[in-house]
């Protein structure tokens, strides 16, 4: 319990949406609780999504006082939302309790609603694409920030419709905040809870070697999508500058282990920027640094950010890219592109509303 207590040390209050069924117990019996308490609660916050403790009609009025003074659960509140009307694809902007924002995407697919988390407010790994590394990192999130961007989209959607699937795709790179996220995944596998298949859930890494391999053994079988956007280190390298630190080889190696210990395919994510690496010959190496690897490609028409100077493919050339790739046996499909009449891109809204810009889907 001492980690989750020590985040919110200078607000002297317990980060209990972030503690283990076992922690809670101990929270409980330290006040003196019955038992079962930390049942009721764990219902209440993972199962129900309970954002008050007014809510919690179980407890006595005293402790739900005690409660929210002590341990606010308000922490995380929808500071704006916009909404595509083209797919219905909605974009959440958060306020922290320290005033950090941060961004997190519900997309809606045939398959169920997918959303995506942050794990960073910010991130400061420097990806050119990337609007979220604009203003660098804040702070790491909680294992509770991040189950409250799930849980408070799912209270959004409403009466049946549930969240089933969860990426960590957002700002941040995970592998930069390990301990919250493996804590965040378990939470929402927690039968007791939201109870989701490791198998619905994914992380997203910019290829940070070490993370990878203990992400390995963890015994969590989630999948794993390497941000990959190059065919070799050179390219890499002018677009992601943890390239300089761990060379393709060695990256793609964790990566064929992960799999090696998990039985999840891998996702190789490549943002495709105008005239930088979108050429069929560019497909051609690509195809062949990956063919050993069991994984299928994503291709993602980059989302030009102003600050970067990156241009997106035409669709033709995107077409002929996966064309390419199939041809030389790399499987690749290109990702549907949700939200583009809101700021859909990762970090986008979030670095609008710092900046005091006027946010694209708001009218
Ligand atoms: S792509 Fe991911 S790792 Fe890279 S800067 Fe953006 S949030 Fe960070």
């Amino acid at each position: 319990m001492n980690d989750v207590m020590d985040k919110k040390k200078n607000t002297e209050t317990a980060d209990l949406r972030s503690m283990t069924g076992s922690e809670l117990s101990d929270f409980f019996a330290d006040l003196g609780e019955p038992a079962f308490r930390a049942k009721q609660v764990f219902s209440w916050i993972h199962e129900k999504g309970a954002f008050s403790w007014e809510e919690m009609t179980n407890l006595s009025k005293n402790l739900r006082e005690k409660l929210k003074r002590e341990a606010p659960l308000n922490d995380v509140r929808v500071e704006r939302m916009q909404e595509s009307r083209i797919d219905g694809t909605r974009k959440y902007l958060f306020a922290l309790s320290d005033g950090n924002l941060i961004e997190s995407v519900l997309m809606r697919y045939r398959f169920g609603n997918s959303v995506c988390v942050s794990s960073q407010a910010g991130c400061r790994m420097g990806c050119r694409f990337c609007a979220s590394t604009v203003n660098g990192v804040a702070r790491d999130l909680t294992a509770g920030e991040m189950l409250a961007q799930v849980y408070a989209i799912e209270r959004e959607l409403g009466k049946g419709e549930r969240v089933s699937h969860v990426v960590v795709m957002g700002s941040g790179e995970p592998m930069e905040n390990y301990d919250a996220v493996i804590r965040f995944f378990r939470l929402l596998a927690d039968e007791k809870g939201k109870h989701l298949s490791f198998r619905n859930m994914t992380v997203s890494t910019c290829g940070i070697v070490p993370g990878i391999r203990r992400l390995a053994g963890e015994g969590i079988p989630v999948n794993l999508a390497l941000s990959l956007h190059a065919p070799n280190d050179e390219i890499r390298k002018t677009l992601m500058p943890i390239a300089r630190k761990y060379g393709m080889d060695e990256v793609l190696a964790a990566c064929g282990d992960y799999f090696a210990a998990t039985g999840r395919r891998l996702t190789w994510e490549y943002a495709l920027v105008r005239g930088i690496n979108d050429s069929p010959e560019h497909a051609r190496e690509l195809a062949e640094r990956i063919r050993a690897y069991n994984g299928v490609v994503n291709l993602i028409p980059v989302n030009p950010v102003t600050e970067s100077g990156l241009k997106e493919p035409s669709g033709e050339s995107v077409r002929r890219f996966q064309e390419a790739l199939k041809e030389n046996g790399a499987e690749a499909t290109i990702r549907r592109t949700l939200g583009r009449d809101i700021d859909g891109a990762c970090g986008q809204l979030r670095k609008r509303v710092m900046q005091g810009e006027k946010p694209i889907g708001d009218l």
